[in-house]
């Protein structure tokens, strides 16, 4: 089926006009339609609006446009409901923005669509993108297609379950503290965070701006690579992108990772990480060993903090980002006799209730008396969780770590447990402090052997997380790519 290809192949055959774009719209609409009332990847999505950008690509491509000038002509892609498209709506997946239709595009989007992306529709995540689960969505739960009974990770849950569901070909999300690397892990595709400042964060809707990045989802590195090298780039609307240069990033996916040193964090290997996880990355370990990396021990002393630290600033950021949302300047207003009272029942109405605890924490470290405790310590300890990272990498070109301790748990396992999910974050969230780019690769299954009634083992998908130096992203995709070269683990469909 024309939906399964990767964006290579779809490409391949649409400049051979052999399929047209609008084909491959179709199937991705006609396997949302199949498979989407159960898995709730997308929040809303507009068939007839994708199949009129879809006959402009075959025009174009009739009329001599070729995928050198525009990668991405005639790929349906989906786009996490937090970046704005013009005219489409922007919930944010809540409540409060509910009916909310954006009046421009993002950064990001302008891109896509001068690539010649088709834009599928919204996809689903947790509310203001706070949660590892998508379970805090205002519009319900996305679902692990390897099991529905699961998570599929978030908070872009809804782009990773679009993307290995076959729902379109790549999507793209924003990892504030692991929302890409997690749900890739759990789903069983590629995911992406690049170095805080490579992607513009214009018309992204900010949770912590000072670890918010927009990454990508695709079925490989090769497509991920190509997503990367359309959405990356210097944007003077946001003045903490960088201006440095775009790589041709599929040229640097050689394949040879020979003498490339990759780091092993000694202090990663802890309780709380599952046997299956732990085998698998020791498994992967050894392969990219036998491709010729060297795998060298690093450490990372301030790892313990990482969890509170990151708790602190994220939510201090969220508390302040989210004050526009009051009835007034932005959100549905729900009136009240005065304006204390029309703020508060705006966002008691408005907000889940995940948010509601963050922008109450946040409140809290910044206030005053506290601020010096909380936050002002914490923001020294970030500058340690940096330096670690510097450092380590003086000795190696890479590092590589679990994505996530665990493989996606069920769903409602966590909700009632803010702690124990904020803790499933261990593993990304240090890479979002030190601005570093990460992505997640699949590695390996829990539950190889056959599943039986006395032993039920789930076969889920499980992530290796490679972290770079910053600006390095052509080095963990390369060393990425070289790992899917020699296994087979992504080419696993659920
Ligand atoms: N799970 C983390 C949180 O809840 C990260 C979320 C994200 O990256 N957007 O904050």
């Amino acid at each position: 089926m024309l939906n399964q290809l990767t964006i290579s192949e779809l490409t391949a055959k649409l400049a051979t006009r052999e399929v047209s774009s609008r084909a491959a719209t179709q199937a991705c609409l006609d396997q949302i339609q199949r498979v989407d009332e159960q898995l709730h990847a997308f929040i809303s999505h507009d068939a007839a609006a994708a199949l009129a950008q879809a006959d402009a690509a075959d025009q174009a491509i009739a009329s001599g446009a070729t995928h050198t000038q525009q990668p991405l002509l005639g790929v349906p892609v989906a786009l996490k409901d937090v970046i704005a498209v013009k005219g489409q709506p922007l919930t944010c997946g809540s409540k409060i923005l509910g009916q909310f239709i954006s009046p421009y595009d993002a950064t990001v989007t302008e891109r896509l669509k001068a690539a010649g992306a088709i834009l599928l529709g919204r996809a689903n995540l947790d509310e203001f993108a706070m949660g590892s689960s998508t379970e805090n969505s205002a519009f319900g739960t996305s679902r692990n297609p390897w099991d529905p009974s699961r998570i599929p990770g978030g908070s872009s849950g809804g782009s990773a379950v679009a993307v290995v569901a076959d729902e379109c070909f790549a999507a793209l999300g924003s990892d504030t503290g692991g929302s890409i690397r997690q749900p890739a892990s759990h789903c069983g595709c590629v995911g992406l965070k690049p170095t805080y400042g490579r992607v513009s964060r214009y018309g992204l809707v900010a949770f912590a701006s000072s670890l918010d990045q927009i990454g990508c989802f695709a079925k490989n590195t090769r497509d991920t690579a190509t997503m990367l090298g359309v959405i990356s780039g210097h944007d003077p609307r946001d003045s903490t992108s960088v201006p440095q240069p775009v790589p041709d990033y599929a040229a640097g996916l050689t394949g040879d990772i020979k003498g490339l040193k990759i780091g092993l964090v000694k202090e990663y290997m802890i309780g709380g990480l599952a046997v299956e996880v732990k085998h698998a990355i020791e498994a992967a370990m050894q392969q990219l060993a036998k491709l010729g990396a060297e795998i060298v021990e690093v450490s990372l002393p301030h790892t313990d903090y990482a969890v509170a630290t990151y708790y602190i600033l994220a939510t201090a950021e969220a508390s302040a980002n989210l004050a526009r949302f009051d009835g007034i300047r932005y959100g549905a207003r729900v009136d009240g006799a005065d304006s204390i009272q029309l703020y508060s029942k705006t966002r008691g109405a408005g907000f889940g209730s995940e948010v509601k605890r963050r922008i109450i924490l946040g409140t809290y470290v910044l206030s005053s008396g506290y601020y010096d405790a909380y936050y002002l310590r914490a923001q020294k300890v970030r500058t340690l969780i940096r330096n670690d990272f510097l450092k380590a990498f003086e000795k190696v070109d890479a590092i590589a770590a679990p994505t996530s301790p665990t493989a996606a748990f069920k769903i409602g396992e966590k909700s009632d447990d803010p702690l124990q999910m904020y803790l499933s974050d261990i593993y990304t969230i240090s890479a979002n402090l030190a601005g570093i780019p990460g992505l997640s690769v699949p590695c390996g299954f829990t539950g190889n052997s056959q599943p039986s009634t006395l032993n039920p083992q789930p076969r889920l998908p499980i992530g290796l997380q490679l972290l770079g130096q910053p600006f390095g992203e052509e080095t963990i995709l390369r060393i990425a790519h070289a790992f899917e070269q020699s296994t087979d683990w992504h080419k696993a469909k659920p």
